[in-house]
């Protein structure tokens, strides 16, 4: 099935993201968890599309094994980092080969990382609107985008980036999945301001456990996801002892999803960074309260 059809019956979506292994052993941790993933029926699960050459032919191998060899339905992210316009179409070309229909368009973060100014390849695209139009002259597919409660790093103002996820609807996307963030207001702000824009396509957000708090800070550094000071105060205060971080940042990610399902999220969209464990027990504690 395609995402459009899934959040269409207005069931609660529940998803998980993936990265594509570089290394043998990695790959046999991305499939332990991607196993324990199919247990629980989500979705989908989604595999994300690196900056670096190997990982991009890792993107398509990934969801096409997912694609024939699991019951998931597989989304494979796409960015328009270094592509010509002709390469964008041959990887697309790939997916449909391989029987997915499901697509993410993203620009993609510039190479340098994403406080880098962004440069378009000379025959490529400037902005993942385009990738949406050109993904969808090339077939019959469904088509996701980013959308950022706390502002992309790059947009003036929210108003602006909500402005941005109209134009990407209309240029076809069918719904959005958000960057992580942890303040249900700041996503629920940015259903707000796009509904008024004209644009309702579902906005999942995208939800990931902190497990790790330097992590936590170089990502925020690296995206401008806002941190807020409960959340911070909770963690630094558990600093000392891993397992009680793990614990603490599996509790503060199952109340966020409670809020967000609560105030009429259609789902929750989990980044795994491969390690399914965390993630799915946010996920199970979901099912006990509001799933
Ligand atoms: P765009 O929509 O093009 O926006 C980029 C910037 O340009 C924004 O500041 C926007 O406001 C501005 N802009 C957009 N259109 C216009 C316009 N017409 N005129 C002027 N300004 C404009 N990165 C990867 O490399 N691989 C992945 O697999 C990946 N997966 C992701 C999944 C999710 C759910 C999210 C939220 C992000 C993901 N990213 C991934 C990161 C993403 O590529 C970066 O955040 C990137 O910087 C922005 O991508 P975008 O698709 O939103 O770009």
């Amino acid at each position: 099935p395609t995402i459009r059809e899934l959040l269409a019956t207005g069931d609660r979506s529940f998803s998980f993201e993936f990265f594509p292994p570089k290394t043998p052993e990695a790959e046999e941790v991305l499939w332990r968890s991607i196993r324990e993933i199919e247990k629980l029926r989500p979705s989908f699960v989604s595999i994300t599309y690196g900056a670096g050459g190997t990982t991009r032919d890792g993107t398509i191998r990934v969801t096409e094994r997912v694609a024939q060899d699991t019951s998931l339905t597989p989304l494979g992210h796409l960015t328009a980092v270094a592509h010509s316009r002709d390469e964008l179409r041959s990887v697309i070309g790939a997916y449909a080969g391989a029987g997915i229909r499901n697509v993410l368009a993203l620009r993609g973060d510039p190479p340098g990382g994403p406080r880098q100014p962004w440069v378009a390849h000379p025959e490529g695209l400037n902005h993942a609107i385009e990738l949406v139009e050109l993904v969808r002259t090339l077939g019959d597919f469904c088509v996701g985008v980013a959308a950022f409660p706390d502002k992309h790093p790059e947009a003036a103002d929210l108003d602006f980036d909500a402005r941005v996820l109209a134009e990407k609807a209309k240029a076809g996307a069918d719904y959005a999945i958000t960057q992580m963030f942890f303040g249900a207001d700041d996503y629920f702000q940015l259903v707000e301001r796009a509904s008024a824009l004209g644009c309702d396509i579902p906005i999942l957000p995208g939800i990931m456990p902190v497990t790790n708090i330097k992590q936590i800070h170089r990502m925020a550094e690296l995206t401008g996801m806002a941190l807020p000071a409960t959340v911070t105060d909770r963690l630094h205060a558990v600093e000392g002892d891993p397992a009680a971080v793990r614990a603490v940042g599996i509790e503060i990610a199952s109340e966020l999803c409670d809020e967000l399902l609560t105030g009429g999220a259609p789902g929750i969209h989990f980044i795994t960074l491969n390690r399914s464990t965390a993630t799915r027990q946010v996920y199970l504690n979901l099912q006990g309260t509001t799933v």
